[in-house]
C-alpha cells in the first residue's frame, strides 16, 4: 500500500475521489455547508505542490434517472475555487470524449472536476467496465472519501483494482481511520462511549461492537425507553421498540458477563404530547405517567453522566440524549456535549460522530473544543459496528 506522504505526484494525474456531497438551497442552489470541500483541501494541496495534477471525482445528491441540473457540480465550482484557492477547469461528464480530453489537456499544478459520477447508474452499481473507463483517466487514485467508505461503488471501491501500486488514501481518510482507531483500539482506559438517539433497533449492532472495546457505555435518547420497559419500568407513551426487550436484557447480560458497566438514565423530562411546547415535568425514568413520554434527560441523570466523563480517559459519542431539536427538551445533549467539553480540556480523547451528534456539538458551538468530529455519517456508524469498509479495504488490499 502507498502512502500520500511518501508517493511521488510529480508529473502524475492523481484522480481523487471526494465527497464533496455537499447541501444546496433547493432554489438558488447556494451551498448552505461547506465544511466537505474545506476538508479535502489539505489532500488536494500536497498532490499540487508535490508536482502533480488533481482530477477530483465525486456524487452530489440522489440523481435517479441520468444526468440531472439539480445534482450538478456546475453549482459548487466556484466554491472550489474559492476553498481550493485556483481556478478549475471542469468536464461536463465522468466519462466519455470531454472528459478524456480535459483530463489529457491538465497541466501539473491544475485541477479538473469531473461531472457526478452518480449520473451514471454504473457507479453506485459498482460497475466493472465504469471503475476502468474512470481509471483511464488518471495515473493513480487517491480516496479521500470517508463519508462514502461503506459504499462499494466504482469510484470508491472497484476503481482501486486498476491501481495495484498506486492507490492510497487520502489526508481526511488517514485522520479519519486514526481517531476512530484511537477510540476504538487504545488501550488507555477508563474508556466510555455515548450511544443515543431514536431506535435500539439502529444501533444495536454498534452496542455490540463497543461491549469489547469499552469500559462503559451510556446509553441514553429514545432508545433508553426500551432498556427501562425490559427491566419492568413504566414508560408512558415514550418511545419503545417492544420486538427489541428482549434484546435490550440481552445485551445487559452480556455486559454484566464482561464487566462492562452500561449506565441508563435515571430521571427523565416528560411531555405530555411530541412538542416543543408541551406541558413538562422532571420524573423518575421507570415511573413515567401514562399519557406522558420522556423526552430529554433528567438533571440526575446528566449529573450522573458527567461523574463518569469526567473520569474517563477515551470517549466516543454517537446520537443525541433526546429531543434536542426542541429548544425545552435540549438540556440533556447540551449537558453531554459540555460534559465531553471539560472530561476534553483535562486530557480526554474524544472523538464525536454520527449525524445528529455532530449537529448538536455544532448547534451548540461545541464542535471547535472536542478532539476530533467525524465527517462520515453512516461510514462512521458501520465502521464502529466493526465492519471492513470496502472503500478502506480495497486500498489496504
Ligand atoms: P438517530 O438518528 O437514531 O441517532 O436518532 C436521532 C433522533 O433521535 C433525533 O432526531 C432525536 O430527536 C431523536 N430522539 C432522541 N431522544 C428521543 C426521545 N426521547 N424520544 C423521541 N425521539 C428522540
Amino acid at each position: 500500500m502507498q502512502s500520500i506522504h511518501s508517493y511521488s505526484f510529480q508529473n502524475k494525474k492523481a484522480l481523487v475521489r471526494v465527497d464533496f456531497n455537499v447541501p444546496l438551497e433547493n432554489s438558488t442552489f447556494e451551498i448552505t455547508d461547506d465544511t466537505r470541500i474545506k476538508a479535502a483541501v489539505p489532500t488536494i494541496k500536497k498532490i499540487l505542490s508535490a508536482g502533480g495534477s488533481v482530477i477530483l471525482m465525486t456524487h452530489l445528491g440522489r440523481p435517479k434517472n441520468g444526468p440531472d441540473e439539480a445534482s450538478s457540480l456546475r453549482h459548487i465550482l466556484k466554491r472550489i475555487e474559492d476553498v481550493c484557492e485556483t481556478k478549475v477547469s471542469f468536464s461536463k461528464s465522468c466519462i466519455g470524449k470531454e472528459a478524456e480530453v480535459a483530463c489529457s489537456k491538465l497541466k501539473f499544478g491544475e485541477i479538473l472536476v469531473l461531472e457526478n459520477v452518480r449520473f451514471f447508474k454504473e457507479e453506485t452499481n459498482g460497475d466493472r467496465a465504469f471503475a476502468q473507463y474512470l481509471a483511464k483517466l488518471g495515473d493513480c487514485y487517491v480516496n479521500d472519501a470517508f463519508g462514502t467508505a461503506h459504499r462499494a461503488h466504482a469510484s470508491t471501491t472497484i476503481i482501486a483494482d486498476f491501481f495495484p501500486n498506486d492507490k492510497m488514501f487520502g489526508l481526511l481518510m488517514e485522520r479519519e481511520i486514526l481517531n476512530i482507531d484511537k477510540v476504538l483500539c487504545s488501550s488507555e482506559a477508563p474508556k466510555t462511549a455515548i450511544v443515543g438517539g431514536a431506535k435500539v433497533s439502529s444501533k444495536i449492532t454498534i452496542i455490540e461492537n463497543l461491549l469489547s472495546k469499552m469500559n462503559s457505555i451510556i446509553i441514553g435518547g429514545g432508545m433508553a425507553y426500551t432498556f427501562i420497559k425490559a427491566q419492568g419500568g413504566k414508560i408512558g407513551s415514550s418511545l419503545v421498540e417492544d420486538d427489541y426487550l428482549q434484546t435490550a436484557l440481552n445485551i445487559l447480560e452480556k455486559a454484566k458477563q464482561r464487566g462492562v458497566e452500561i449506565i441508563l438514565p435515571i430521571d427523565t423530562i416528560i411531555a405530555d404530547s411530541f412538542t416543543n411546547n408541551a406541558k413538562r415535568k422532571e420524573v423518575k425514568i421507570s415511573e413515567i405517567p401514562d399519557g406522558w413520554m420522556g423526552l430529554d434527560t433528567g438533571k440526575k441523570s446528566q449529573i450522573l453522566f458527567d461523574t463518569v466523563l469526567s473520569n474517563s480517559k477515551i470517549i466516543l459519542w454517537n446520537g443525541p440524549m433526546g429531543v434536542f431539536e426542541f429548544t425545552n427538551f435540549q438540556s440533556g445533549t447540551k449537558q453531554i456535549a459540555k460534559s465531553i467539553v471539560d472530561a476534553t480540556q483535562k486530557g480526554a480523547f474524544s472523538l464525536v460522530g454520527g449525524g445528529d451528534s455532530v449537529a448538536a456539538v455544532n448547534k451548540f458551538g461545541f464542535a471547535d473544543t472536542v478532539s476530533y468530529v467525524s465527517t462520515g455519517g453512516g461510514a462512521m456508524l458501520e465502521y464502529l459496528e466493526g465492519i471492513d469498509l470496502p472503500g478502506i479495504k480495497a486500498i489496504r488490499n
